[in-house]
């Protein structure tokens, strides 16, 4: 467990060094026994430590340390709908942000498969609909998208992906991250992602 706080707390410095996530936004996890340590609320990634994480259940409830993350239901739908899930990494990058914020996507599958790379690290990146921050309604409907896809897109928020570690889930989101930005710059070209053929080599 100390490990793992320890592991937290280097990513979360991580992410905010590398500009991933900005002023007090974004939350880290990672699966303990029944529950999770999560990064606290209203602090800044930058300055997480081991001590400031905090113990919570898989149905959201804070079971010790300092107050979690108000998202932190968020992570708990994610750990009830994947059992395999280690980690669970939520952001508000830029680019996936931009991304999440465009009319028009196709909510089953928010962006074409345009590496190999991103099919093997994100696959499908469902859209969910717009809540405000920490309403619990998001809860379920995150819980059902989780059952198939490790990775999602909350709308006009950010993406939240899942990983049998906390490595496996910083590959995920920072794929996710790196390629809505491609999708970004590549928008208003002819783009020819992978076949179907193609993508399904890889899995
Ligand atoms: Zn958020």
């Amino acid at each position: 467990m100390t490990d793992l706080a320890h592991q937290i707390a280097e990513l979360s410095a991580s992410m905010f060094q590398r500009r991933l996530t900005h002023g007090r936004t974004g939350n880290l996890s990672a699966r303990v026994g029944d529950g999770f340590l999560i990064t606290p609320t209203g602090g800044s990634l930058g300055t997480v430590t081991p001590g400031d994480l905090a113990l919570v259940d898989l149905q959201g409830r804070h079971l010790d340390g300092p107050r979690p993350s108000k998202e932190a239901f968020l992570h708990a739908a994610l750990y009830r709908a994947r059992p395999d899930a280690g980690a669970v990494v939520h952001l508000h990058s830029t680019h996936a942000v931009a991304v999440s914020c465009h009319d028009g996507l196709d909510p089953d599958d928010v962006l074409p498969p345009l590496t190999a790379y991103y099919v093997m690290r994100v696959g499908r990146l469902p859209l969910l609909p717009y809540h405000a921050p920490g309403d619990p309604a998001l809860g379920p409907i995150a819980e059902r998208a989780a059952r198939t896809a490790h990775a999602l897109l909350l709308a006009n928020h950010g993406p939240i992906a899942a990983g049998a570690s906390l490595a496996a889930a910083a590959d995920t989101i920072e794929e996710l991250e790196e390629t809505a930005r491609l999708w970004l710059l590549l928008r208003d070209r002819p783009t020819r992602p992978l076949t179907p053929d193609q993508v399904r080599s890889l899995s």
